[in-house]
């Protein structure tokens, strides 16, 4: 199966990647899409223009990707500000063709940040379209509606999982990747106090003890039509 990452921006893979790491354990193929080019998430370097910024921020995505041997593609809107528009349905379509999406993973809603609801939001509708031949892209149509799930929400309000996935295993594995970003572990710090390891491992530590193992990450499946599955997809 092809597995792919779908955010609004760069590291919020963040809730995810330990799934997709086990994921290409049992022999699935991984991908990443960003919708927005994270120029914004510099916070300790408010000084550098857009193009540098977006520059920063997708050669260590791309890193990340290259390292767990997966494609990258960034949709490349402006951060903090992500609308959705005829123009962008288009591209996430296409590039949800483009990566044969069987099982996608994107945000909650509601989550505090804008860019991450709109993202939930076209996500919704463009999974849908992506099988549907009445909006033509350069890649046909997928054959089947990929499965959806939500990640937890930076700040889980409101948010009460049902999928649990022990990656005790792969903890370790997970955080060394995120460190890729090395722009974010600087800008977080600054913004929260926290890196990538205190960031990985206390919500993925408190959701395991939930499940019943060190570490896990958690979802909600996308309820709606074609995005949930009457069989069991994650491992
Ligand atoms: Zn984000």
């Amino acid at each position: 199966m092809n597995v792919v990452s779908i955010m609004a921006h760069q590291d919020d893979e963040m809730r995810c990647l330990g799934t997709m790491l086990r994921c290409q354990a049992r022999g699935d193929r991984l991908g990443f899409i960003c919708l927005t080019d994270g120029s914004k998430g510099l916070v300790d370097r408010p000084h550098l223009d857009r193009p540098a910024a977006a520059e920063v921020r997708r050669k260590e995505m791309a890193a990340l990707a290259q390292a767990v041997g997966a494609g990258y593609t960034c949709l490349a809107e402006p951060d903090e500000y992500l609308y959705d528009t005829p123009a962008l349905r288009d591209s996430l379509i296409e590039a949800i063709r483009q990566a044969a999406a069987d099982v996608i993973f994107t945000h909650f809603d509601p989550d505090y940040n804008a860019d991450h609801v709109a993202t939930h939001h076209l996500l919704r509708h463009c999974a849908m379209q992506s099988v549907l031949p009445v909006i033509p892209t350069a890649t046909a149509p997928l054959k089947n509606h990929p499965a959806i799930f939500c990640v937890e929400p930076h700040g889980a309000f409101a948010f009460t999982p049902t999928h649990f996935v022990d990656i005790t295993g792969v903890i370790d594995r997970k955080i060394e990747l995120l460190r890729l970003h090395e722009s974010q572990e600087a800008a977080m710090q600054q913004a929260v106090g926290w890196g990538f390891d205190q960031l990985v491992r206390v919500p993925d530590g408190y959701w395991g003890q939930k499940a019943g193992c060190r570490y896990a990450e958690c979802f909600v499946p996308m309820q709606s039509r074609g995005a949930i599955k009457p069989f069991s997809v994650l491992p």
